[in-house]
């Protein structure tokens, strides 16, 4: 009932303070011991009974087997009391003695070190002694890293040379020694000449260091549990003469007694007897017992570990290693989808050379960024207003829309839209079965509008690279998107929509104007804010647009004002550009896509795609076995299957590893591990990085080259800008943002989200061309 009590009563709070109070040291471990670590390990074992320097070999001959050679060297009561400097020059001359009876000092063995006292850990192998406890008095040390006293101790000798991976204290041992035997052991116990313990915590909830993701060991230091009187109502006068004979009343650990140790431990000063018990199996089965019965919704095994200090320094030194060389390898294949800056001020220049390439009449056929003219020469001033039917053709729907713009001091546009599915047939199939089902859609749109036979003034957002002549014409250059129809290629769209209007002979309509997205989104941003002047789509592919001085338009004659520019920047890259940025993954999507060596630059940015190079880069990482214990499922195989809406998913916030997990399980992947989540997540972050980094450096491209145009030192300008992928991934937006401040620092650019830049943007150009065409006839 006492033990129950205390249980009880120690509730939160004093756990944290058992932390707090015994300075938490942690420690970077994976408890996975995947793939099994081989090779030869040292480790040295300080802070128990004896000091001892062991080798193990660990081997991989179908199932794990660890053997061990260990030497116990005496430390001379002198040198526990002397200075540390000849404390550690002992260690390592015992080192030293050990490599040479086993013919090894020329090998430079991986080590682990077992220091078995309170310390302050900062990472693997750095770890500052708070205090010095269980007899031991070495002054120079406290306040000190022992990895680099060490080191220093063996560089002075010059005679070998060994590599310190990790220090560890023994109750990570223990736990690392039996976690190497049964994955469910994740807590260890050291009951000995002191007592402790360490238990994987969850890493939000470790604040004293960086990081939410994962767990990490926590070394509890329990020993000083009791420290500021909570135990004082159980501790008897035996403890408290115990406590006041003892090496460090009121000294160690910042005047700590360590009253818990001196209540379940066998420290030094303890009677024989108890002694005797506590090394009898009496005590583990009492503990046992307890243990059960103060929580029984938790089923606890206890395993005994072997050699926990010396093998556990040793698996603790083979997984760091193991962990080391993955993580190296892993970050290998990452780096080439990591852009330097440099790099990014590269694809600017580029960018900014197409563009001019583009815009030249000699250059013009044989540039990738095709800079086509829309005959779009102003944006709105807010005066238009009228009844406007629009078609939006080639996003992820089709529609049609009617928007009622209305000018002047209640001014407003209010639209009605239907969604129409294209069959995979139409899209698939002759020109004439696409415009007829488009043809057919408007149709039905005006019947159920109740406007049938209607003629309206209409805009056809046709998102597909065309040549313009005119407003009211567009030449598709080429399908993209995944569409295929026949006989449109090199044809007026406009005249097929006109055609197929005809073959219906049910209504009339004004074509007025040809639209591209990127157009319509620039305009409906522009119908709010004048400063827009740069549209910009990064959906299912990506393209912008800009207000292009005339006399830089060579395709079009006249030099006066400006014209909006389609760039149709994704084909960038088409003609190599991008081949020294591009990866395998890139190529291997490229490889697969329907529309091979083209629109590279739109395939590296594009919600189409990121996915697609996600789901290529874990293929690889499984390969190699970094990932997944190197088994691939059916389902990852299956492209396409790793969907862009992931990226987002999996970047979005706190509890982001869970859905990592329930998203890897829906991809087949259904024994992932905590570490398989944080390597996906991070594959996720870096493609999307990158994508939204080489769309900023275009984008910057286009900013510097309007600024420069208009001979500004300094630009202020807005981006109307629309797409799933900007307006959903939680970091897109502000890692291109940031991209385009960096690298066109004289410009100041306001970013603006579109909202329904096709639908109410084709109505907008319509209004403008219907104002402008009104005051040319009055
Ligand atoms: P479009 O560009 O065809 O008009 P969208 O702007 O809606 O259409 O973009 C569709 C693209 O956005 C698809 O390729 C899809 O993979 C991607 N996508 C859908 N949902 C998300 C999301 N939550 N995060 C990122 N991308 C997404």
């Amino acid at each position: 009932p006492e033990f129950l009590k205390l249980y009880k009563s120690s509730g939160s709070r004093d756990l944290a303070s058992i932390t707090f109070l015994g300075q938490p040291s942690v420690f970077f471990i994976s408890l996975f011991f995947y793939p099994p670590e081989k090779g030869d390990f040292l480790a040295l074992d300080l802070g128990g009974t004896n000091f001892r320097v062991l080798l193990v070999k660990v081997s991989d001959n179908g199932k794990q087997k660890v053997e061990m050679e260990n030497q116990i060297y005496a430390i001379p009561e002198e040198l526990m009391r002397g200075s540390g400097s000849e404390l550690f020059d002992h260690i390592a001359e015992c080192l030293a003695n050990f490599l040479e009876k086993l013919g090894i000092k020329n090998q430079k063995l991986p080590l682990g070190f077992t220091f078995s006292f309170p310390c302050q850990q900062t990472k693997l192998d750095e770890s500052i002694l708070v205090s010095w406890t269980k007899g031991f008095k070495s002054h120079g040390v406290e306040g000190r890293d022992v990895v680099s006293l060490l080191r220093k101790a063996i560089k002075k000798r010059g005679d070998f040379d060994i590599d310190i991976v990790a220090v560890i204290n023994d109750t990570v041992g223990t736990m690392m020694t039996c976690g190497y035997d049964d994955h469910h052991c994740e807590i260890g116990l050291i009951v000995g000449t002191g007592t402790n313990a360490c238990y994987m915590e969850e890493m939000r909830h470790l604040e004293l260091v960086e990081g939410d993701e994962g767990r990490m060991c926590v070394n509890m230091e329990w020993g000083a549990f009791g420290d500021d009187g909570t135990l004082d109502d159980l501790r008897t006068d035996f403890d408290r003469e115990i406590d006041a004979g003892s090496l460090n009343p009121g000294k160690q650990l910042k005047n700590k007694h360590f009253v818990f140790e001196m209540i379940v431990s066998g420290f030094e000063h303890i009677h024989d007897l108890i002694k005797s018990c506590l090394s009898s199996s009496r005590f583990a089965r009492r503990l046992h017992k307890m243990v059960r019965r103060l929580v029984p919704d938790c089923d606890v095994r206890f395993l005994r570990s072997e050699d926990g200090s010396g093998k556990g320094a040793a698996m603790v030194t083979a997984v760091a290693y193991r962990l080391a060389t993955q993580h190296a390898e892993r970050q290998r294949i990452l780096d080439a989808l990591r852009l330097s800056r440099e790099q990014l001020l590269e694809v600017k220049r580029r960018m900014g050379e197409e563009i001019n390439r583009g815009l030249a009449k000699e250059s013009h056929d044989q540039a990738t960024v095709k800079m086509l003219p829309t005959y779009v020469r102003s944006t709105p001033d807010g005066t238009e207003h009228g009844d406007f039917l629009a078609l939006d053709l080639g996003g992820t729907n089709f529609r049609v829309l009617l928007v009622r713009v209305r000018g002047g001091k209640r001014r407003s546009v209010e639209m009605h839209n239907k969604i129409y599915a294209i069959p995979q047939e139409a899209m698939q199939g002759t020109g004439e079965e696409l415009f007829d089902h488009i043809v057919h859609c408007i149709a039905d749109f005006l019947e159920y509008m109740g406007m049938k036979g209607a003629s309206l003034p209409l805009g056809f957002t046709f998102s597909f690279p065309c040549h313009q002549n005119k407003l009211d014409q567009g030449i598709l250059l080429k399908w993209t998107k995944g569409f295929k129809a026949t006989g449109c290629e090199g044809e007026d769209v406009v005249s097929l929509l006109k055609d197929a209007i005809h073959r219906r002979e049910e209504f009339d309509l004004d074509v007025v104007a040809v639209v591209n997205d990127t157009v319509g989104t620039m305009m409906t941003c522009g119908y709010e804010d004048p400063l827009c002047e740069v549209g910009l789509i990064v959906g299912t592919g990506t393209n912008a647009c800009y207000m292009e001085e005339m006399q830089n338009v060579e395709l079009v004659e006249g030099d006066e004002g400006r014209m909006c520019v389609n760039m149709e920047w994704g084909a960038f890259g088409d003609h190599g550009e991008l081949d020294d940025f591009s990866t395998e993954f890139d190529r291997a999507v490229d490889d697969c896509a329907t529309n091979p060596g083209k629109q590279r630059y739109e395939k590296m940015i594009s919600g189409m795609y990121l996915g697609e190079i996600v789901r290529n880069v874990l293929l690889e990482f499984t390969a190699k076995g970094l990932l997944f214990r190197g088994k691939l499922s059916e389902r990852l195989k299956t492209r396409g299957i790793f969907e862009t809406k992931f990226l987002s998913q999996i970047e979005s916030d706190r509890l982001a590893l869970r859905q990592v997990r329930s998203i890897l399980q829906h991809l087949g992947l259904t024994s992932s591990t905590c570490d398989d989540s944080i390597l996906v997540k991070e594959v996720c972050s870096v493609v999307a990085r990158r994508a939204a980094q080489l769309c900023g450096a275009g984008l910057a491209a286009v900013v510097d080259k309007i600024r420069q145009n208009r001979n500004l030192s300094k630009l202020k300008i807005t981006v109307g800008v629309d797409g799933t992928l900007y307006k959903l991934h939680p970091h897109f937006s502000s890692i291109m943002h940031e991209t385009v401040r960096d690298l066109a620092p004289q410009c100041e650019v306001t970013f603006l989200q579109s909202e329904d830049g096709s639908g109410k943007g084709a109505a907008l150009i319509t209004a403008v061309a219907c104002r402008i065409r009104d005051a040319g006839q009055r």
